[in-house]
């Protein structure tokens, strides 16, 4: 045994003091968010009817490489952070390997998700700029959950679109936020005049996330005071995930660890972008060459099987259209799809880094998934949420090809949460009830065909 630790953790004063913009050492920046009716770039002052100032600055913001960290955010960071990072001892001790493992855990926090982290530096600049409250969409939870701890703590008010499926389905995550006393509406819902449409077109539908995301955005232009805020995919976001990122590179460099390679889920690609920020930007300065792989389910293939096309960020086409690897907007996972990051899109920054050549991109079947979830969670204790357990299913499998060629290789994967919420999916799993639907080229070709011309 060597003198590293089970946990690294740093000290309140080694803890990041700003956030880091990778944005802003990139060669190829990444494509603009675009007008959807003229196809020009987004100005400043056309998204500020729909986002709080700050964030829109920090969106548009390609040269700036750090962002103070506001002291009341920092403070609320204080709570839950610096999360820990932990050296899966027992995990390579059952894998038999030379691979020396790391994770960078995120879901010590009552939301059990990195999404805090955003979704108190967003609700700051919305108090900040004397707004009464925010909307959102949320599918599974967890970003509702995150953003109505942090409204709660900053006295905001906090209007959530839930997918009316989960809201059925997982009541447990709407009473949590009911708890930080947030308003959960199940969508489709008559409170908004899109949700009325689409009812009426579709009656007794159980709504989808670009509806959530239509109906959130309908309530924050419709009433004074409001402001519609994303957990995922935005600039900003990934900005404010770069916290997981500085205090890995911290970790490391505390006990001079050099990765040879960094992997992480991706959904949306907030917590990817903001785990691999510092390692990206000295891979970008030739200082590093170490591998950097996004992992994603094979039935939401966006990086190894979408298109890099503008495509709107929403189904309901209410947003901007920004250009990403891309499955196209009404792209919809099978139904059996159980193991979460089920957006169509991904974010730019990771999409331009990916295109480049920077990144890697594996994507994996779903019950692939869950036995690593498991077998990571039998001897490491913790029990990972699915989205979480892609990348312990990638960080496995390097860690075996290790075994076989005898290289002490140096892994490190972000454990982005926890898995409480997810048991249905676990069950199905335990039943043999889970399916890896994998969608057909013809059926990609088909939501790829209505991409908009730009
Ligand atoms: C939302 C979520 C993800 C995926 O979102 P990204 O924006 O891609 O990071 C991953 N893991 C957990 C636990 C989540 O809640």
């Amino acid at each position: 045994m060597n003198n590293i630790p089970y946990k690294i953790y740093l000290n309140e004063d080694e803890m990041p003091k700003a956030w880091y913009n990778l944005r802003a050492d990139m060669k190829n920046k990444p494509a603009p968010l675009l007008n959807p009716g003229t196809h020009q770039p987004m100005k400043a002052e056309e998204l500020y009817p729909v986002f709080c100032e700050e964030l829109v600055k920090q969106e548009l913001d390609n040269d700036t490489p750090y962002f103070q960290i506001p002291d009341e955010v920092f403070n609320f960071y204080k709570m839950y952070r610096p999360s820990p990072l932990v050296r899966a001892y027992c995990l390579e001790k059952a894998l038999g390997t030379p691979a020396k493992i790391y994770y960078k855990f995120e879901g010590n926090n009552t939301s059990g998700s990195h999404k805090l982290n955003s979704a108190i530096a967003q609700a700051y600049y919305a108090k900040k700029q004397g707004l009464k409250g925010v909307t959102t969409e949320t599918g599974a939870g967890q970003w509702g959950t995150a953003l109505s701890m942090a409204c709660a703590y900053l006295g905001l008010d906090c209007k959530v679109y839930m997918v009316k499926v989960s809201y059925e389905q997982k009541p447990f995550r709407r009473e949590v936020m009911r708890t930080y006393g947030a308003s959960v509406t199940p969508s489709p819902s008559m409170t908004t005049e899109v949700g009325k449409r689409i009812l009426e077109a579709h009656p007794g539908t159980t709504g989808s996330l670009g509806c959530a995301i239509s109906e959130a955005v309908e309530a924050a232009t419709s009433v004074e005071g409001y402001r519609y805020v994303l957990g995922s995919v935005l600039n900003q976001v990934l900005l404010h995930q770069s916290i997981i990122g500085l205090e890995t590179e911290a970790a490391l460099k505390k006990y001079d660890i050099k990765p040879d390679m960094i992997i992480g889920c991706a959904g949306g690609g907030s917590n990817l972008g903001g785990l691999i920020a510092p390692f990206m930007r000295d891979k970008i300065l030739g200082k590093s060459d170490c591998r950097i792989i996004a992992v994603e389910p094979a039935s939401c293939p966006s990086f190894t099987r979408g298109k890099y096309a503008y495509d709107f960020c929403d189904t309901g086409m209410v947003c901007p259209l920004a250009k990403m690897y891309t499955l196209g907007s009404d792209f919809i996972p099978a139904p059996n799809h159980a193991g979460g990051l089920r957006y169509h899109g991904m974010s730019s920054v990771l999409s331009q880094l990916y295109d480049d050549g920077l990144m890697e991109a594996v994507a994996v079947p779903q019950t692939e998934v869950f036995k690593a979830a498991e077998r990571f969670a039998r001897v490491e204790g913790i029990l990972p949420a699915p989205e979480s357990s892609h990348a312990i299913k990638v960080a496995i499998d390097e860690a075996e090809k290790c075994r076989e060629t005898g290289e002490e290789k140096t892994i490190v994967f972000g454990l982005t949460g926890t898995g409480y919420f997810d048991m249905v999916a676990y069950e199905k799993f335990h039943d043999g009830k889970m399916e890896d639907y994998v969608p057909t080229d013809e059926e990609l070709a088909a939501s790829a065909a209505k991409l908009p011309r730009v």
